[in-house]
């Protein structure tokens, strides 16, 4: 029988709240004491490997409030991905503590990512009277190193490479005080106990210390050098970014003529002396994310703001990020206020993250080395994103981002799945339940190191999400590296997936969708076609479980295969040639002169080492190459990055498509080449033609995307493939296809290019697996 509650009595009850999602490390713990404090709660919190367990007993409308704020108050960089309260008989609990962590038997507390300074940490660097006055290492409950330092979950300082620093007791006071901002802070350190730095020259001998390495980096790049800087996820090469010379001298040791340069600027005011920041754009940098944002610069420059043309040599954009470490915002606080800031590796290599490995493999690049002793488990470089119509597209997903996952429909029971990616611009993905861990930025892979890289980076990735793969899909290129990698991966199945189709599940997991048949408009630079060729401007109809090939741009010999991709000129001669006949030989001749044409010709015409394409990058290739825009890629997709940035910021719709043909599910470009010639001979600007090429491939894709609709009916399309990064391309297709009635879906949480493949890879091996299965 119930007991009867006398008249005044207060109820107690008490409650087991389990909350899981990115709770470990941004201060959840210390939330939850005070929250506890003041409505008189009483019980315990702890970090187990399963989340945070809140146990907690008190009178009823105390537990309400509670549990209101916890719910709808949770700390800023938390992200609660599950709930659950169950109501227990009271324990006679008497006072609110934090227990130790437990390390249960399944991990499934999440890694939070790294985070940008906070304002405190902040103020305090630059504070003569606070006691981390000018350390660099400087964090709090709100900032600082996660997924860069952490070994193994629960995150708790033992199982960070913070482990090897005791902490001072000043230090371990503010730890241990739940009422301090450093409660529970990890990492946190100061100038007694924690890491330093070091300043070496390229001899390996030590130029300045912990008391002097702030000048000594200021001495050293104002003379112009260049300095490698251990970073958060690994080394940066900077220089000054107002040094011609230094920036030249930088490229040329880097191996990288062309390929833009990322900045640093001390604050907002100052990335907007040189380019324009939208709402959106200012948000994302001064964001705890704080990943490169891609910018339009001033055109023309203010007066006396004028940047070296050669940190983004041929384009109108910029790569800017804010500091996000205190050593940043210390090297800020100088004569500096633009820093080139660019991944310290040696051309398509890893970025560099150990001491050991910096002056070896940096040696040949870097004058001198500012390097530290906390060291970095996780390499991840800078994040890349881009604002189209007032949303970020994301380019490269890593540091600020990684481990977050992107969530998909699934069951909870479903096996875990690996997709191991593709061979450049690499990143991989664990499926666990109905989360995707996209990995950091792996990049290349096809050398030893890039291999390992991968490898690595894998263990390190399943020990943190406790996720052991029982399938792996893969790129179905015969000859990728990361296939060879995949089957190094124990597992119960391998599922060899076409690229294109990983492109459209990628882009329909990402926005949450069902099993459902869409069209997909997939447009990218190469993939393997299930005939042998090398697809790249497809419209697909599929799900996750198959596709079907509906139209695709007319092949093309490649002269060379992967020296035509090199080199748009070899793409364009090829293009003249199959689809103009002699005329397109003889203006070849004229646009291309000195270049071997005969032997061009005879491959096209044989066929010898040159391999069918309908990639849409070698289109825009040859297009570069045609309008003398781009006649060699130093790096992958210039030529259409640089055809791309040609557009007219004012194109509109008065730039008409140029003719073209579908014939039998295949997009002729015949007469558009004819007629882009007759234009380039006619003195018409190449700003013209480009805009005009740009709204023709929007009308080929409109006009395929229509067709296959009107024959299923369908109406939700797909864009993905990195030829989607294109913002004018995608911007107007997007446009166009909303206005003719389709539900448009695009890639915002992984990248349209292939940093995004391996999303859709597990998936489809997902649905092939259930299907076996059943
Ligand atoms: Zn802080
Ligand atoms: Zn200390
Ligand atoms: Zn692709």
């Amino acid at each position: 029988m119930t007991r009867q509650v006398q008249p005044g009595e207060k109820i107690v009850t008490r409650y087991r709240i389990v909350i899981k999602g990115v709770v470990q490390g941004v201060g959840f713990r210390p939330f939850v004491y005070h929250l506890a404090q003041v409505w008189g709660i009483n019980g315990s919190v702890l970090n187990s490997s399963r989340g945070v367990v809140i146990e907690a007993e008190g009178e009823e409308n105390n537990i309400a409030g509670f549990l209101s704020e916890l719910k709808n108050n949770p700390p800023q960089l938390s992200r609660i991905s599950d709930y659950q309260l169950s109501k227990m008989p009271p324990a006679g609990y008497t006072s609110f503590v934090i227990l130790p962590s437990n390390s249960g038997e399944e991990k499934e507390a999440l890694v939070p990512p790294d985070v940008a300074t906070c304002a405190d940490c902040a103020k305090e660097i630059i504070n003569r009277q606070d006691r981390h006055y000018q350390y660099p290492f400087t964090n709090c409950t709100n900032c600082g190193p996660r997924f860069t330092i952490i070994n193994e979950v629960p995150y708790d300082r033992p199982k960070t490479s913070m482990a090897s620093f005791s902490m001072c007791d000043q230090c371990a006071r503010e730890y241990h005080d739940p009422a301090d901002r450093r409660f529970h802070a990890q990492p946190t350190a100061c100038p007694v106990c924690g890491p330093h730095v070091e300043m070496l020259d390229s001899s390996g001998k030590n130029v300045a210390g912990k008391e002097n390495w702030l000048q000594s980096c200021w001495d050293i790049l104002r003379a112009g050098n260049i300095l490698a800087l251990k970073g958060l996820g690994g080394y940066h090469l900077t220089c000054d970014a107002k040094n011609k010379e230094a920036v030249k001298a930088l490229r040329r040791r880097k191996g990288r003529d062309a390929k833009p340069f990322a900045v640093m600027c001390r604050d907002l005011e100052t990335v907007q002396k040189y380019c324009v920041a939208g709402e959106k754009e200012k948000e994302l940098l001064i964001s705890p994310l704080a990943p490169i944002v891609i910018l339009k610069k001033h055109l023309p420059a203010k007066p006396d703001k004028a940047l070296p043309e050669e940190l983004a040599p041929g384009l109108k954009t910029l790569g800017v990020m804010l500091p996000y470490t205190p050593l940043h915002l210390l090297l800020f606080s100088g004569p500096f206020d633009v820093l080139v800031m660019t991944s310290g590796n040696y051309s398509n290599l890893p970025l560099v993250k150990d001491n050991s490995r910096a002056t070896v493999e940096l040696g040949g690049i870097a004058d001198y080395f500012l390097q530290h002793n906390r060291e970095i488990v996780n390499r991840c470089d800078d994040s890349l994103v881009r604002v189209i119509d007032g949303e970020p597209h994301i380019y490269r997903r890593s540091r600020g981002y990684v481990p977050h996952p992107v969530l998909v429909s699934r069951r909870e029971d479903e096996p875990v799945i690996l997709g191991i990616g593709g061979e450049m611009k690499n990143n991989f993905c664990l499926l666990k339940k109905n989360r995707a861990f996209m990995s950091q930025y792996i990049g290349e892979i096809d050398s030893l190191e890039g291999e390992e890289n991968l490898l690595t980076s894998f263990f390190n990735m399943q020990k943190l999400t406790d996720a052991t793969p029982e399938i792996v899909a893969y790129d179905a290129h015969p000859e990728y590296a990361s296939a060879r990698v995949a089957r190094r991966i124990p597992a119960r199945a391998y599922f060899a997936v076409q690229h294109h189709h990983a492109h459209l599940a990628s882009c329909l997991a990402e926005n949450g969708l069902e099993n459902e048949e869409v069209i997909g408009a997939v447009l990218d630079g190469t993939g393997y076609g299930t005939d042998g060729r090398l697809w790249g401007f497809e419209i697909l109809t599929g799900n996750y479980d198959h596709f079907q090939r509906r139209f695709h741009l007319a092949y093309v010999p490649l002269p060379g295969g992967e020296a035509a991709i090199r080199r748009p000129w070899r793409a364009a001669a090829a293009y003249l040639l199959a689809f103009l006949g002699e005329e397109g030989r003889k203006y070849a001749g004229m646009i291309f002169p000195g270049k071997n044409l005969d032997v061009i010709e005879k491959m096209v015409i044989s066929g010898f080492n040159s391999p069918l394409s309908s990639g849409c990058g070698r289109l825009f290739d040859a297009v570069s190459a045609i309008l003398g825009i781009c006649l060699e890629n130093t790096y992958e997709g210039q030529a259409a990055v640089e055809l791309g940035e040609a557009v007219p910021e004012t194109a509109d719709k008065d730039f008409q498509p140029y003719p073209y043909e579908i014939i039998e599910g295949v997009i002729r470009p015949d007469k558009m080449l004819a007629e882009i010639l007759n234009e380039k001979m006619a003195g018409v600007p190449v700003q013209s033609i480009s805009a005009r090429f740009h709204r023709t491939l929007v009308s080929m894709v409109g006009e395929a995307v229509g067709r296959v609709s009107a024959a299923t009916g369908i109406k939700k399309v797909a864009l993905s493939g990195g030829t989607w990064q294109n913002q004018y391309l995608f911007r107007t297709a997007k446009e166009f296809l909303s206005a003719r009635g389709f539900k448009v879906l695009y890639h915002r949480q992984v990248p349209a290019n292939d940093g995004g493949i391996a999303l859709g890879q597990a998936m489809i091996a997902h649905w092939r697996c259930r299907k076996k299965c059943v």
